[in-house]
């Protein structure tokens, strides 16, 4: 269901942050870009893009963005670099370990068809120098696999994926996002 209130923070310090705000605007969400700490108040939710994880590391501590994310209270999505800056061992957000790069160099960027949990259709992901999960704790529920290997997982408020759902027409990965951000504010309404 389009949804006309829902502002939906994109961090727009490198990487895939316009395809981002793109599919949100489809979406009848409205997205912000967020450069700065101020620019999170008032979100209903933040998106964390792919782009490089070392490069968006070092802005957020320049901008101190870092601690200001830490305690954002809203649903926050992660793609492929935003899911590596949620995990242990940076923002330390989402219960989880990843190894960059891990594809390897001949596959290091590929397509695939990835099962979605609940759905009959699979779902075309996008994997460009993905991350792959190697450890989930307890609390992280896997909603979509790849050769029996996770890359779409939910702790909570938080949602990761290893690929770039913004970069397919498919907005279901969104979708369920959105679904997330309203179910979080109905509760916290
Ligand atoms: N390889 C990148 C990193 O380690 C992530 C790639 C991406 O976001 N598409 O940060």
């Amino acid at each position: 269901m389009p949804d006309e209130h829902l502002k939906i923070g994109v961090l727009a310090v490198q990487g895939n942050f316009r395809e981002h705000a793109a599919v949100l605007r489809r979406l009848c969400a409205e997205p912000v870009e967020v450069r700065k700490v101020e620019q999170l108040e008032g979100l209903d939710g933040l998106i964390i893009p792919g782009g490089e994880s070392t490069a968006i590391a070092r802005l957020l501590r320049i901008y101190g963005l870092e601690e200001a994310i830490r305690r954002f209270a809203g649903p926050v999505f992660g793609t492929c670099a935003g899911m590596i800056l949620l995990d242990r061992d940076h923002l330390g957000l989402v219960d989880l370990t990843v190894s960059r790069n891990a594809y390897g160099r001949q596959v290091a960027s590929f397509e695939a068809d990835i099962d979605l949990a609940g759905e009959d259709e699979p779902l075309r992901g996008v994997f460009i120098r993905a991350p792959r999960v190697a450890e989930t704790g307890p609390q992280v529920a896997v909603l979509a696999k790849l050769d029996d290997e996770p890359v779409l997982l939910r702790q909570g408020r938080f949602l990761v994926a290893s690929f770039h759902p913004e970069l397919t027409d498919d907005t279901r990965v969104h979708e369920r996002f959105l679904e997330l951000v309203r179910e979080e504010t109905s509760v916290r309404a």
